[in-house]
């Protein structure tokens, strides 16, 4: 790892702190800022994470609700803005955001100009769309954590299943970070073994009707966690410090971020979840995997869901 490494997140509500603790925990940068216009929350957020550094060593978090604070961060995170409250359709949700974002995305570049943006916020696909526009950025310098939770949730999903370790279980979710996502089943494998091939404890591979109800379960995993806590947290955190990781580590992981696309399986100018390497470039390439007819399908009506958005929303 690089000695001087600065993570910007902004926004320090249950999705950025978790992140700041993973990233603390998991040593991932030397440097953790986090940004909020909320001036007291901040203060006390880094104040908590701060006292527990002494067994993080040797990170270093501050904060403040001056964005002089990410100057020069290598990697900025953006987690501030709504969610989605009782009643409000995802639509409304998406207006606020992106007039949050038109606001904030000129101030960040300003400060941290060479930084690669990787937005969580939701909708995440719009926002990363609309982050590139706002903050006049190449699409290879901003993408959003997209499908890496729900490819998290489904892998865990399979490892409870199949009885192997999540690392073991090689599965996709892809498209939209939201409803019109679904899995890369042709692409699964158990280790070394298609999933299709790979038999149960004492019975057959699991049925396309199960297969089925474990994407279902992914795609209303967060309706679920949200029910009964109010947010998702952890995983998300978790899931946007290994992306942080691809990127100042400059590792070329495949993960399945969202970017905007240019003429994939003929998709363009919309951003949503493919695998791609990731690096210190941010999307240095999206991977053209083989699919069958139907995920071609599937992820074409994906890409059309998301684009109706930003017309709704007069982004495109
Ligand atoms: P939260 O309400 O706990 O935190 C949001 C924070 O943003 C608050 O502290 C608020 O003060 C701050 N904020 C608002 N406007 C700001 C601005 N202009 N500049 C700086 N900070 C600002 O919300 P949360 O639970 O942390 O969720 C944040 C977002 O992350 C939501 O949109 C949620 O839907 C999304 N999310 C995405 C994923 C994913 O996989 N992409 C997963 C979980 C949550």
């Amino acid at each position: 790892m690089a000695i001087r490494t600065k993570v910007a997140i902004i926004g320090a509500g249950a999705v950025g702190t978790s992140l700041a603790y993973a990233l603390l925990i998991r040593k991932s940068a030397r440097e953790v800022v986090l940004y909020d216009v909320n001036s007291a929350k901040v203060e006390a957020e880094v104040l908590d994470l701060a006292h527990g550094t002494l067994f993080t060593n040797p990170s270093r978090v501050s904060g403040s609700s001056d964005i002089e604070v990410i100057r020069d961060a290598q990697v900025v995170v953006i987690t501030a803005g709504a969610k989605q409250k009782p009643g409000q359709s995802r639509m409304d949700l998406a207006a606020v955001n992106v007039a949050l974002l038109r606001d904030l995305m000129p101030r960040l570049v300003a400060v941290a100009p060479k930084a690669i943006y990787i937005l969580v916020t939701n909708p995440c696909d719009v926002m990363a769309y609309a982050a590139v526009k706002f903050g006049s950025l190449p699409t290879s310098q901003v993408f959003s954590s997209g499908t890496v939770l729900d490819s998290s949730r489904l892998r865990w999903l399979l490892a409870e299943t199949t009885g192997v370790a999540t690392a073991s279980v090689h599965a996709m979710i892809i498209g939209e970070h939201g409803d019109s996502e679904f899995a890369l089943w042709s692409q699964a494998s158990i280790g070394p073994v298609p999933l299709a091939e790979w038999n149960l404890p004492n019975r057959a591979p699991m049925s396309a009707r199960e297969l089925k109800a474990l994407a279902d379960d992914v795609k209303n995993a967060a309706y679920k966690v949200i029910q009964g806590k109010g947010a998702t947290n952890y995983a998300i955190g978790l899931s946007g410090a290994r992306i942080v990781e691809a990127v100042l580590r400059d590792e070329n992981a495949i993960l399945p971020v969202s970017s905007v696309l240019k003429n994939y399986k003929g998709i363009s100018d919309v951003a949503l979840s493919v695998p791609s390497i990731v690096g210190a470039a941010g999307v240095a390439q999206v991977i053209d995997v083989p699919m069958t007819a139907d995920e071609q399908r599937q992820l074409q009506e994906s890409a059309e869901a998301i684009k109706q958005t930003l017309k709704l929303l007069g982004l495109n």
